[in-house]
């Protein structure tokens, strides 16, 4: 797993700018520290200051699993582009057909077991074109994806995946965090994309990636990423927004 501050790293790094690209973050846990309180996440100064003069050089654009409404009023800076719910919901496309229908069984149940959920530690977020299970208070994580297994056992087929104490469900089908950031990059008519990222959602852009994309993942705890390139923590962000400031600049 190559640091993005090694000179492979730099060399990409340099190569990727020169290409005039895209320049996309996902939110939690990449340019907002992951706390205690999902609500309380938002970007620091330092980061928003240094993507607030980056967008006036790149197009900039968030890509993240919380909804567009949620996500805008944290960032401190206005990207160009804001994609929510993984992948699905992209503004300038209007919203994806049929994809909040498919979970309304799901939604029946959770209405129903609200109290075993309730005592289960899992907090219910509906983000209209998906629905997160989050258990990151569960006194016991393992059954608390007992009763989420159960809750979901039966139901209509939904894309499921995993995240930092998190099952996220949505309808199957829908576009991801890859491809929404290919249509992105089509529609802009960027040279290249850097994609920062740092949670299985964000695979499918690693995957994805063609060899004008640099790819970095926060976070080395997962030795089976595909990213290109890691750091250690979100706090290593800010230089690589420097350093990217600086050869906006100079190209
Ligand atoms: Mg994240």
């Amino acid at each position: 797993m190559r640091h993005l501050f090694c000179t492979e790293g730099e060399d990409a790094l340099q190569a990727v700018m020169r290409l005039k690209p895209l320049l996309a973050f996902d939110f939690d846990g990449t340019l907002a520290p992951i706390v205690e309180r999902p609500d309380d996440a938002h970007v620091p100064e330092a980061v928003s200051s240094s993507l607030m003069r980056l967008s006036e050089l790149l197009p900039v654009a968030v890509i993240t699993g919380r909804s567009v409404a949620d996500v805008k009023p944290r960032l401190g800076f206005h990207p160009r582009y804001i994609v929510g719910n993984h992948g699905a919901e992209d503004p300038t496309l209007g919203p994806p057909s049929s994809a909040s229908q498919a979970l309304d069984a799901i939604r029946q149940r959770i209405e129903l077991r609200a109290d075993g959920l309730g005592r289960c530690g899992i907090e219910v977020e509906d983000k209209q074109f998906s629905i997160a299970l989050h258990y990151r208070r569960a006194p016991d994580a393992g059954a608390a994806l007992v009763c989420i297994e159960d809750l979901l056992q039966g139901t209509e087929p939904v894309k499921r995946f995993g995240g930092k104490f998190v099952v996220n469900v949505m309808a199957v089908g829908l576009p991801d965090k890859g491809d929404a950031l290919a249509t992105l990059v089509r529609r802009e008519g960027a040279g290249g994309a850097v994609f920062v990222g740092d949670d299985v959602n964000d695979e499918a852009v690693f995957m994805r990636a063609t060899p004008h994309w640099l790819t970095v993942r926060v976070g080395r705890d997962d030795p089976l990423s595909r990213a290109m390139f890691f750091l250690d923590s979100d706090k290593e962000l800010v230089q690589v927004l420097e350093r990217m400031l600086s050869l906006a600049v100079a190209s």
